[in-house]
């Protein structure tokens, strides 16, 4: 039997952001219509808590894969990525392991492009002015997402380091030719934004409601758990909230948890999942002066149709590095 292996720049050429926006909203409808299995991950933290592996099982009727991945947010500092790890995919006829894919660059596509789904589904048509909050990967890729969904003439960036933005900067220029204003404060970026794009890794607010215009959309991504939120209390207050599954939501988003502990919010905040706007089951944004707020956890679902579709283009366009793998019955 053989395995494919896939790395991070083989990922970057089979996953173009426009096509895995696509792959996204289908497997978010099938979730929707319950076609997919995506059970809560797991986080095991290292004893000091400086960072955790994560592990993301998802069947689809096809494949069924898990993501394992290390997240250390200490690696900004360094050389290395802050998520590295690999989606190991599997056919459900037989439960053969297909291929193994760099899920770093996984994540950081799929993450980016839900936020794009998100954004064509609640921002405004004429939503034109970016803000984004984080200068890492998911900042660049979000950049990505948002040139695709909507025609972007302004984006002002932040975040606490000036080296970092000047980075940002130039290598967003380099990738896509945007110019961006680097920004000194995190309100100067979001004041009168139309799309706003969180993606630190601050487990503290880092945007207020008050900063916020009506009309806005927000794509709120960084913190993934039940302590951790970028965003404050009264920003959750003024935005009509949407997740990418309701469970998740009410078992890993600080943004929401939090608010709905000092008892400003409850579970009926949950405005709806983008499966269910997808599939006609309810409405998204309501008036132009609405705030949208898409509150990003990430699902295993995400990984594993993105993984499926890097598989089968690798395979059509003879990519990757096949290797002998495991043994058949004698
Ligand atoms: P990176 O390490 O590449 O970037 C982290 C960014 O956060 C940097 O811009 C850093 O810039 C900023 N930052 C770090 N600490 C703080 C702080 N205390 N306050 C404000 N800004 C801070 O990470 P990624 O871009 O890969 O990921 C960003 C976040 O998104 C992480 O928390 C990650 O776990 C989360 N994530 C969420 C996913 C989802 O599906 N929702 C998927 C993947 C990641 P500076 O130091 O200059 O402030």
């Amino acid at each position: 039997m053989e395995l494919l292996v896939i790395n991070a720049a083989q990922v970057r050429q089979l996953l173009p952001m426009a096509a895995c926006m696509d792959e996204m909203a289908s497997a978010l409808r099938a979730l929707g219509r319950g076609e997919m299995q995506n059970p809560l991950r797991t986080f095991t933290w290292l004893p000091d808590r400086r960072g955790l592996l994560a592990a993301m099982p998802a069947i689809a009727p096809e494949v069924m894969g898990i993501k394992v991945i290390s997240v250390m947010p200490d690696n900004m500092a360094t050389e290395y990525e802050s998520h590295m790890g690999a989606v190991m995919l599997f056919e459900t006829t037989h439960g053969q392991p297909l291929a193994l894919i760099d899920a770093g660059e996984i994540t950081t596509i799929r993450t980016a492009a839900v936020s794009g789904v998100a954004t064509r589904l609640l921002a405004r048509e004429d939503a034109n002015d970016l803000a984004i909050l984080g200068t890492g990967a998911q900042a660049v890729s979000h950049l990505e997402a948002m040139l695709v969904a909507r025609p972007i003439k302004r984006v002002r960036v932040w975040s606490r380091h000036a080296d970092n933005r000047a980075k940002f900067a130039t290598h967003v220029q380099t990738r896509f030719g945007v110019t961006v204003e680097l920004t000194e404060t995190a309100q100067q970026a979001v004041t009168g934004a139309d799309i706003i794009c969180t993606t630190t890794s601050s487990t503290q607010p880092i945007l207020k409601g008050e900063w916020l215009s009506a009309g806005a959309h927000l794509n709120v991504v960084g913190a993934s758990t039940a302590q951790a939120r970028e965003v404050d209390t009264a920003t959750m207050l003024k935005a009509s909230l949407f997740a990418d599954r309701r469970e998740s939501v009410l078992n890993e988003a600080g943004d929401f948890l939090i608010p709905k502990q000092e008892g400003v919010i409850d579970n009926s905040h949950i405005r709806g999942e983008l499966g269910e706007i997808m599939l006609g089951q309810i409405k998204g944004r309501q008036s132009p002066t609405e705030i949208t707020l898409f509150k990003s956890l990430g699902l295993a679902v995400e990984d594993l149709v993105s993984a499926h579709y890097i598989y089968q283009q690798a395979i059509q366009h003879k990519m990757g590095t096949a290797v002998e793998f495991g043994s058949t019955r004698h």
